[in-house]
C-alpha cells in the first residue's frame, strides 16, 4: 500500500526536533522498521514525519553500574564486546532479535516506542530495570517500569 500524504522534516538539533514533534499528528522516524510498515498500511496517518537521524544521539556510555543508550543507537551496536561484558543480556537479545538487516538500522529505543507485543526489547528492559528518559520542550522525565 501507499502511505497517506505527509510532510517530512529532518531537524539538526534536539530542541528543533522536540518542537516539531509537539505538532498535532507528528511522528518520529528513527530506524523506520516498524514505522514504515505502519505508514504503508495506513495504521498511522501523520501530518508530519520527523526524521531524527540527523541528531547526534548515537552514544553508548558504559559506567560501573549502568549503561546509557541514546535514541539512535542501532541494535547491532549492542553486540559489541564491551557491552557483552558489561550487560551480557543486552548482547544476547541483540544477537537473537530480528536479523542483521533489521539490527543494522533499527534502534533499541524505536523498538521500545513501537511496543510490539511480540518484541524482545521491552521484556529485556523490564528485566534489566531500565529507566527511560523522555524529553519534551519543558523537561526530561525519568520513567522506570
Ligand atoms: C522483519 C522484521 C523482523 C523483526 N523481528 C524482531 C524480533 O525478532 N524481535 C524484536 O524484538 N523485534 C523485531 N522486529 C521489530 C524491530 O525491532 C523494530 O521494528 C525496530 O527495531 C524498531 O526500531 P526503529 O528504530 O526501526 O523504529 P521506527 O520504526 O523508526 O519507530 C517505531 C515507533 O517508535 C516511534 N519512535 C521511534 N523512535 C522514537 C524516539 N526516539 N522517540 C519517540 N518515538 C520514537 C516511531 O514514531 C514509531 O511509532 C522486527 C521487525 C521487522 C521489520
Amino acid at each position: 500500500m501507499i502511505p497517506s500524504p505527509f510532510a517530512y522534516a529532518r531537524p539538526d538539533t534536539l530542541s528543533e526536533a522536540v518542537h516539531l514533534i509537539q505538532q498535532e499528528k507528528a511522528v518520529v522516524l528513527s530506524g523506520g522498521h516498524s514505522l514504515m510498515t505502519d505508514l504503508k498500511q495506513r495504521r498511522v496517518q501523520p501530518d508530519l514525519v520527523v526524521d531524527i537521524n540527523g541528531l547526534a544521539l548515537t552514544d553508548v556510555i558504559i559506567e560501573p553500574e549502568t549503561i546509557s543508550i541514546e535514541a539512535l543507537v542501532r541494535q547491532n551496536v549492542l553486540l559489541s564486546e564491551d557491552i557483552a561484558n558489561a550487560i551480557p543480556m543486552l548482547a544476547d537479545v541483540a544477537s537473537s532479535a530480528a536479523d542483521p538487516a533489521i539490527r543494522a538500522r533499527g534502534t533499541l529505543v524505536g523498538a521500545l516506542c513501537a511496543a510490539e507485543r511480540q518484541g524482545d526489547w521491552a521484556a529485556a528492559a523490564l528485566v534489566l530495570d531500565a529507566q527511560l528518559h523522555l524529553t519534551n520542550a519543558e523537561n526530561v522525565k525519568k520513567v522506570a517500569d
